[in-house]
């Protein structure tokens, strides 16, 4: 057997000293031609190891680069440096890969966060990256935990989908038919999808909430978590081409259950991390802080990470109509003079990030449920209000991030929800299976989906999504 190793993360914590152990990973600093700070990615802090002078070969010490894969063997002994209980002093090392120091692109120094996208394949050897892939973990792990222990069953909703009338975004079109114009055509010149695979027109997900439902309908309780996809040619930094997505969605909950529900859980998994990710938010927090000093004042957030955490966790979300919200932002000095770069002027239209974030940064200064928006700028599955005009639709807005989560209660009346596919015209018969759901024993029923990668964002303050996802897709980039 090979691997008798130790973990970093277990070797540290520990006060023990003085008995045999053997560690494994990368070096990330030689110094002295005796100290080598190893890590594996159990955690940012490094093992010291100490290679007494004179007891290694030359030609063995040359090869302690940067970046090379070690193993050693030593007594654990207590350390006399400052920041770490306890170091191993060697008697084995085995260089197990060797590391090109002229060529290895993961220098012992600061790195641009745009210099480690272009070498993602590295970038997790970055105590950056080690934080927020570790607390990435840490939430989907959570996010797992909370659902089934109050119940929920885990549905696994299908990634390639024949239905495109969600209208939640661009789609990715799935085909096995040969792109180089040999296809077969129907008579108009389009096309021919019965000639395909599925023997019809399929997609990439943009959401796994309709067929969500068909579960809901059955099991009462269900979640999903899964990739989604949107060929979207939104280049911000909270969007990506490829995305997770959490769904929830439950028979027998109105809106307000609804809201409720998501609240504890983003409150949930929040304090998750902070309880089992100490460190790496600690060091993430700190990253954030001199990442804000190189902004100007104005800009900086009043809040430290942690301190938002906190914050988030201990407080009531402000829960408030659309229609407020349109009278407080026509209302407010930024609308009147004219700072808002899309002006409010009357009840109706989407809100703009600027003014999600003005409601979240500036007025109420934490998150915000919205309820209730106009119908006309919604999907044609949320629940019509008595008054004929507005949804029972919810956004989540989170500080620094915007939406973070999208959900209402449906409407589950068949004649309601028939009347509102035809207004906005989405085929029937396209979706007969999702319609039976009203036909045979329909109830009331509520969802939401919250975008994982917006969560991870909003707990290790990345400014940009394309930094919490391992690999992210956007426009132009697929490269790894
Ligand atoms: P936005 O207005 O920010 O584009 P949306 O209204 O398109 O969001 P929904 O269709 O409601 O979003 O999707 C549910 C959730 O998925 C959002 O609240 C958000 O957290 C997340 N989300 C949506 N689009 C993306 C994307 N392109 N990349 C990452 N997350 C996304
Ligand atoms: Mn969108």
């Amino acid at each position: 057997m090979f691997n008798k190793r130790i973990r970093i993360k277990d070797l540290l914590a520990s006060d023990k000293a003085n008995y045999e152990a053997t560690v494994m990973g990368w070096v990330r600093t030689f110094r002295n031609n005796q100290f080598i700070a190893l890590n594996d990615g159990s955690t940012n802090n490094n093992v010291q190891i100490v290679a007494t002078l004179g007891q290694f070969d030359e030609a063995l010490l040359k090869r302690l680069t940067t970046g090379a894969c070690i193993k050693a063997t030593g007594e654990v002994i207590p350390s006399l440096g400052k920041g770490q209980k306890v170091e191993l002093k060697a008697t084995t090392i085995e260089i197990l890969g060797d590391s090109d120091a002229e060529t290895f692109p993961m220098q012992p120094k600061k790195h641009s966060l745009e210099f480690l996208r272009e070498n993602a394949h590295l970038r997790f050897r970055t105590n950056t990256f080690g934080s927020v892939f570790r607390v990435r973990h840490a939430l989907a792990f959570a996010i797992h935990k909370f659902f089934n222990d109050k119940g929920f069953l885990y549905l696994h909703t299908p990634i390639i989908t024949a239905s495109d009338a969600e209208g939640a975004g661009e789609m990715f079109k799935v085909t096995a038919l040969p792109l180089d114009g040999t296809a077969a055509k129907n008579e108009d010149g389009s096309v021919n999808y019965t000639a395909d695979f599925f023997g019809r027109s399929t997609n990439l997900t943009v959401s796994g909430q309709l067929e969500g439902e068909l579960a809901a309908t059955a099991f009462s309780d269900i979640y999903t978590f899964g990739p989604t996809f949107r060929a979207e040619n939104s280049n911000t930094t909270r969007h990506l081409a490829e995305f997770w997505m959490i769904e929830p969605e439950v028979a027998f909950n109105d809106l307000e259950d609804n809201m409720n529900l998501a609240e504890a859980f983003i409150k949930y998994v929040i304090k998750y991390a902070m309880d089992n990710n100490k460190e790496d938010l600690e060091f993430l927090a700190q990253r954030l802080e001199e990442e804000e000093k190189q902004k100007p004042q104005i800009e900086r957030s009043e809040m430290g990470l942690l301190e938002k955490l906190n914050f988030v966790v201990d407080n009531d979300f402000e829960r408030l109509t659309y229609t407020e919200a349109i009278e407080i932002l026509k209302e407010s000095n930024h609308n009147k003079k004219k700072k808002f770069q899309y002006l409010i002027e009357g009840w109706g239209t989407d809100l703009q990030s600027e003014h999600e974030r003005y409601l979240v940064e500036k007025h109420f200064k934490k998150p915000v449920i919205l309820t209730d928006y106009p119908k006309e700028i919604k999907s044609f599955y949320m629940r019509q209000n008595d008054d004929g005009k507005t949804v029972a639709a919810m956004d989540i807005l989170a500080p620094g991030i915007g939406e973070i989560v999208g959900g209402s209660q449906r409407e589950e009346r068949m004649d309601k929800l028939t009347q509102r596919m035809e207004e906005m015209h989405i085929p029937a018969e396209e979706l007969w299976w999702y319609l039976e759901t009203r036909k045979f024993g329909t109830c009331p029923h509520a969802g939401f989906g919250l975008g994982f990668e917006r969560l991870v964002q909003f707990v290790t303050g990345m400014g940009n999504i394309r930094d919490v996802i391992p690999f992210p897709r956007y426009p132009k980039s697929a490269e790894f």
